[in-house]
């Protein structure tokens, strides 16, 4: 067992002793520098809320919160699911990833749909000897400039069956793949993302995840374990933001007195506390279930209310923080500065918010679609 606490603390300092981080173009560099400290280690007892911690004392160091997201994102939503869903002789597949030497992204979006996975228009084709050919054309795939191996969703089968998809782990120095420019995006510059082409891309039999006309299943369990713990990445920043703004607020002086003195400030700062508050109890009480061994199949209900309820919070801090520092939040280099960007990308990544509420609400039985 271990001290949550005194991992987080381990883990700030360690980010506070990491080189700076000075762009994309060393993306590698930084990831494997970021391994080397254990951060995408998923085993041992207790390893998902000791992630969780590693994750929160980084982010509160002040690593960059695009490559915290990248390997929490990687960790979480592809390495633990898959950890599960492949046979005991593919396991080998993931050999490399706790060290930082092999890379993987997971491809679902296509330009064309992103809520919607059975608008999927890739398609993997059943060839005589077994294997796969790969075409189509994934978009706004985070670390695809830069991952070695991707968790790729294909078409199958016809139409809107549950059956239509399938997964499979494909190199993407295969013949074939080619990757589009990393994209300039304003939320988490830290990773970068990027579209994938295949071409005609042969995929052996052994690269398909869990059977042909699974491809869901794999999709609900990648997704029920980033809604429920990739905000790890965020624990840290929010702190940050509600630490700077407390001393802020106590240090700003207006109408000859602090501005913490205002009822209204006081309050606002107040209510980033609750928040950062409910956020960690929710993504560590999520990591805790799992490390009790609870399926991730009972987590996704939840992992969905979490996903949803973190990242809104996420929001209101960086709103709030932002409110609060006056101009400085709109000037990158300052103080005060609020990645509004980052925290409102986190109402559209692993599911919009929208669906997820209507998939809460079906849940509870109410008798709407699932669109
Ligand atoms: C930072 C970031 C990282 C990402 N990384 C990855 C990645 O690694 N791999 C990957 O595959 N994808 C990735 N994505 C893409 C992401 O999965 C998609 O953006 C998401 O699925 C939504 O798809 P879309 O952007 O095409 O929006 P659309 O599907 O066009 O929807 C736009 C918005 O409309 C609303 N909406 C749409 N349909 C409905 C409906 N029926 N009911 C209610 N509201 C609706 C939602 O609010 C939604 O956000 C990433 C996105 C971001 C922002």
């Amino acid at each position: 067992m271990f001290e949550q606490d005194a991992v987080v603390d381990k883990y700030r300092e360690l980010a506070s002793g990491l080189p700076p981080f000075p762009g994309r173009d060393r993306f590698r560099a930084h990831w494997r520098e970021l391994a080397g400290l254990g951060v995408l280690n998923d085993t041992g007892d207790g390893w998902v809320t000791e992630a969780v911690a590693r994750f929160e004392g980084l982010g509160l160091g002040g690593l960059d919160p695009g490559l915290c997201y990248g390997a929490a994102s990687q960790l979480f939503g592809i390495q633990m699911p898959l950890r599960t869903l492949l046979s005991a002789d593919r396991l080998a597949l993931l050999d490399g990833t706790a060290d930082g030497e092999l890379l993987l992204c997971h491809a679902s979006t296509e330009e064309g749909g992103g809520s919607d996975p059975l608008s999927c228009t890739t398609t993997a084709t059943r060839l005589d000897d077994g294997s796969y050919r790969l075409s189509g054309r994934k978009a706004f795939i985070t670390a695809a400039p830069v991952a070695d191996r991707g968790l790729v969703f294909a078409r199958t089968g016809e139409g809107r069956s549950p059956f239509a998809l399938s997964a499979f782990l494909v190199d993407l120095d295969a013949p074939g793949v080619s990757r589009g420019a990393p994209e300039d995006k304003s939320a988490l510059p830290g990773v970068p993302m990027g579209s994938l082409t295949f071409d005609g891309v042969t995929v052996p039999e052994d690269r398909l995840v869990l059977r042909e006309g699974a491809g869901l299943t794999v999709m609900a369990a990648t997704t029920a374990c980033e809604r429920a713990l990739l905000l790890s990445y965020a624990l840290g920043p929010m702190r940050r933001l509600l630490e700077d703004t407390v001393a802020w607020s106590a240090d700003r002086r207006q109408f000859d007195r602090p501005m913490g003195a205002s009822h209204q400030v006081a309050g606002r700062v107040a209510d980033m506390a609750v928040r950062v508050h409910r956020c960690r109890e929710l993504v560590y009480g999520m990591a805790r279930r799992f490390d009790e061994g609870t399926a991730v199949r009972h987590l996704a209900h939840d992992a969905a209310m979490v996903k949803i309820s973190v990242t809104e919070d996420h929001l209101r801090i960086a709103e709030t923080a932002g409110m609060l520092a006056g101009v400085r939040a709109f000037i990158r280099d300052r103080a005060g500065f609020a990645d509004l960007a980052s925290a409102l990308a986190g109402s559209v990544y692993a599911g919009p918010n929208d669906l997820l509420r209507v998939s809460v609400a079906r849940g509870l039985g109410l008798p709407v679609g699932n669109h």
